[in-house]
């Protein structure tokens, strides 16, 4: 286990023309105090926790002083924001210093977030606040904790400086890790003023890093493609499976690897409604739950448009027909991934033709009663085959009762036909159906608490959604559905 000074550091991104980024000191954080740190995540780079505790890794990560091998650099993007095009934004307050290379050949870039005034800053003041900071940090890991991909946070950095926002709040700094934070906006911004030998670069820079083995394609452009498309449609089943909101799902923040990216206003579904819009700023529900597959889509459908030029230089219609083509794989990607994951959640092994059906209709008494989401299917493993069907407790989270039971009855003639046993399917769906998620007011108890300069709660819930599956009985009030303050939390973009 090493100390962040004997970690390597390059940046290869900084190696490509200027114009696909700026080269830009971070601003230093007065003030800055280790508040947490992902120990999981420091083993990614091979890093010893204790040694981020040093003054020498504050001072480098809080944006104080650059180590060897460091070049920090804001990276250049465009995106479809709400569905308007806006050709610039670029990290506007993240920097990217470099990217850590593990002796066990992996590579991962660091990104500040919160690292002070860039040239894409705007009219923004380049910080973060410590409550948007605490979201991200424990969403990401508690993402990772569910096996959904995403970029990660080794830690986070609380401090003394004042930062405006609604109210005046305390700056805070995340420290975010990716293999690559290049997002579907990154190409666009190129596509977009026609500088199409940029595009190509980024595209070439993407593929070598990232998906090497595509080199080798007879068009590696379109394999890019599909393989962003195969990716995003997995995630968005994914998200759907774990009842996930994102909140904003603009171009800007799809990341090309298919990772959840840039986490703001996102919820965990409480009591199930399938039109859950989590973003209190999004008047019009555009990114609610149950449109984000969709979402994914026309998000790709931008990138397809942004790649254009690559797929075919020298006849556009051709160009045009191959983006159709990868596009077309989207939603049988997404019912596949999707199908098999309620399979998984319903503890049933074999695949029958009814089985969306059976999902569906289950969602939709939960919908009706306004069930909690994560409690019900964790639960659901503990149903017996051989139990009167209104005997089982659960059928007192519905309004409708003898709907669910007839709705268990078709479960259980369901699972009876596979030879299903109690025990093992039980086992199995636990091991799929969390028994923690990070629940608005879980992660607002934690904030409030920390704004107070006590981050014990932001440790404690780091550690239990890292092992989401796992009954932790000393820590079973954080299952409980929020209270009644905690449904009525709002969450907006301002971060
Ligand atoms: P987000 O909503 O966090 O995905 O950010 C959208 C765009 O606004 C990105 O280009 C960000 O870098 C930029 N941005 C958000 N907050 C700030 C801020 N406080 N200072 C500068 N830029 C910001
Ligand atoms: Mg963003």
């Amino acid at each position: 286990m090493k100390r962040l000074a004997d970690l390597t550091f390059d940046n290869s991104f900084s190696r490509l023309p200027a114009g696909m980024h700026a080269r830009v000191r971070p601003t230093p954080l007065q003030g800055a105090h280790l508040a947490s740190l992902s120990p999981a995540a420091a083993a990614l780079l091979e890093l010893s926790p204790d040694s981020l505790r040093e003054q020498e890794a504050v001072a480098a990560l809080s944006g104080s002083q650059l180590l060897p091998g460091m070049d920090p650099i804001a990276m250049c993007y465009a995106g479809h924001q709400f569905g308007h095009y806006v050709p610039q934004l670029g990290d506007g307050r993240a920097l990217v210093l470099g990217e850590v290379l593990t002796a066990g050949g992996a590579r991962w870039e660091l990104q500040l977030k919160g690292g002070g005034l860039t040239p894409f800053s705007r009219d923004g003041d380049g910080r973060a606040v410590l409550r948007s900071t605490i979201r991200e940090y424990l969403c990401s890991e508690a993402m990772h904790g569910l096996g959904i991909p995403t970029t990660r946070a080794l830690c986070l950095f609380g401090s003394d400086e004042e930062v405006y926002r609604e109210r005046i709040e305390r700056g805070a700094l995340l420290v975010r890790m990716a293999p690559s934070h290049v997002r579907f906006g990154s190409f666009e911004v190129f596509y977009h003023r026609q500088q199409y030998r940029e595009l190509q670069q980024l595209a070439d820079y993407v593929i070598d890093h990232d998906f090497p083995d595509l080199r080798d394609c007879e068009r590696p452009y379109l394999a890019l493609l599909r393989e962003v498309v195969g990716r995003t449609a997995r995630l968005m089943a994914q998200w759907q499976l774990a009842g996930f909101a994102h909140g904003v799902m603009n171009t800007d923040n799809m990341s090309i690897l298919g990772l959840t990216l840039d986490y703001g206003p996102f919820g965990f579904i409480d009591a199930y409604d399938p039109g859950f819009v989590c973003n209190h700023s999004d008047h019009r529900g555009r990114y609610a739950f149950d449109q984000q597959p969709s979402v994914g889509l026309w998000n790709l459908t931008c990138l397809a448009q942004a790649l254009l030029p690559l797929l075919d230089a020298d006849d556009a219609d051709a160009s045009v027909e191959q983006a159709r083509d990868a596009l077309a794989d989207y939603e049988p990607a997404f019912a596949a991934s999707y199908v098999s994951g309620m399979r998984a959640k319903l503890g049933l092994r074999e695949a029958h033709p009814d089985d969306p059906a059976l999902a569906a209709s289950l969602l939709d008494l939960m919908a009706v009663s306004g069930v909690d989401y994560t409690n019900l299917f964790r639960d659901l493993a503990a149903l017996c085959l051989d139990e009167a069907a209104s005997a089982t407790p659960l059928r007192d989270r519905f309004i409708d009762r003898p709907a669910f039971d007839a709705w268990a009855d078709d479960y259980r003639a369901r699972l009876r036909a596979e030879g299903s046993g109690d025990a093992t399917r039980a086992a199995v769906m636990r091991s799929v159906n969390p028994r923690y998620v990070l629940r608005n007011y879980l992660a607002q108890q934690a904030i409030e608490r920390a704004e107070q300069g006590d981050y014990s709660e932001v440790d404690c819930l780091l550690d239990l959604l890292s092992r989401p599956f796992e009954e932790q009985p000393e820590r079973q009030g954080y299952a409980a559905e929020p209270p009644d303050w905690g449904r009525r939390l709002e969450v907006s973009c301002s971060s």
